[in-house]
């Protein structure tokens, strides 16, 4: 079993949280007692500590952080730190002081398995739809120790790989965004989602193959077989400031080569399709 604990970025929270997580232990008010008398020895859980808003991606929806399971899309940002613990003593009751401000009696012990801090980007495109949902159930309910009884191993809370219609596999450039928070969101984008599929698709449709729409490669004209739906896609609006309604439409996105994917994003300020297919033209007459 998988419990997951948000934590918000409360001034208590900054004194408690760290206690919490040094010493091993969690505890809850007596108005949360209910959700946390089934944690078990040997369970997991997994506190998400301190959402926001990617500032990049403009304003925030309205009454961010307290969305509703209906808007789950739009439960995702930035969290401070993700700390994962096996649980070593099950539920008990205690009034021994542990945090300054100790209203939390209803206790189980950890140890910790797995931290990660720093801008870690969170929503449904980098983690399992029902950890999010827990993550975003927690959130609402001020932290209540909430299952997930569709995950059962750590291994299953990042979300699954969909490398759209196949050989979409392709590792970031170790360029000078490498880790940068917006160039991740971006190349998941481009990586995960279901339209990049759907643009796939509907580009060998209406031209029978894959090519890049800057130097024209298509590789399975190159490669035979073994080239066959091999290409990248690119979102040309690639933090569009989307609100959360807005859907990204086919004509976002372009069929890229690996090659010319990579010099699009080789720039700080990255290059449009246009401005690249303007050099290579320049470049190859
Ligand atoms: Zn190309
Ligand atoms: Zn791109």
């Amino acid at each position: 079993m998988i419990w997951v604990v948000y934590v918000s970025d409360k001034p208590h929270s900054r004194i408690n949280f760290p206690i919490g997580m040094d010493g091993g232990i969690w505890g809850v008010h007596d108005s949360k007692k209910l959700s946390v008398q089934d944690v078990k020895n040997g369970d997991l859980v997994a506190f998400v500590y301190a959402i926001s808003w990617l500032k990049a991606e403009g304003a925030p929806p309205r009454g961010f952080s307290r969305v509703s399971a209906e808007k789950l899309e739009d439960f995702r940002g930035i969290v401070q730190k993700i700390v994962i613990g096996r649980v070593s003593q099950s539920y008990y009751y205690s009034e021994e002081s542990v945090w300054p401000d100790d209203v939390y009696p209803h206790r189980f012990r950890f140890e910790i398995v797995k931290k990660e801090q720093g801008g870690i980007l969170f929503g449904m495109e980098f983690y399992n739809k029902a950890f999010v949902e827990a993550v975003r159930y927690s959130a609402c309910t001020q932290g209540s120790v909430t299952k997930t009884p569709e995950i059962s191993k750590m291994e299953q809370i990042p979300a699954a790989a969909d490398d759209g219609i196949d050989g979409f596999d392709v590792q970031e450039p170790k360029s000078v965004y490498e880790g940068k928070p917006i160039f991740r969101l971006h190349r998941s984008r481009e990586r995960n989602s279901q339209i990049v599929k759907a643009k796939k698709a509907s580009v060998l449709e209406q031209t029978g193959k894959l090519a890049c729409e800057v130097c024209e490669i298509d590789f399975l004209e190159v490669y035979g077989e073994l080239g066959k739906h091999f290409a990248e896609c690119h979102h040309n609006k690639p933090l569009s400031l989307r609100s959360a309604n807005q859907q990204t439409t086919l004509d976002e996105l372009s069929i890229l080569c690996a090659n010319c994917h990579r010099m699009i994003h080789r720039r700080k300020n990255w290059l449009t399709v246009c401005e690249l297919k303007g050099l290579y033209d320049e470049h190859n007459n």
